[in-house]
């Protein structure tokens, strides 16, 4: 899973939002395990709830 790899680095650093864009997914925010606290998005700059990680899913990478 080459585009898990590289997503990966940008966990923790930005939203799903940009996560989705960046990356061409439709991740939906049961998909996603968020920080305890909002902090700064690395992409847009906003303060918003940052990805942490992913329930991994094949689907989701099709
Ligand atoms: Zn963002």
């Amino acid at each position: 899973m080459n585009k898990y790899k590289l997503l990966k680095k940008d966990l923790g650093n930005i939203c799903r939002v940009c996560l989705n864009k960046k990356y061409g997914l439709n991740l939906q925010p049961k998909h996603c395990i968020y920080d305890i606290y909002p902090g700064l998005c690395g992409e847009c700059n906003n303060v918003k709830n940052i990805v942490r990680d992913i329930h991994f899913s094949k689907r989701i990478f099709m």
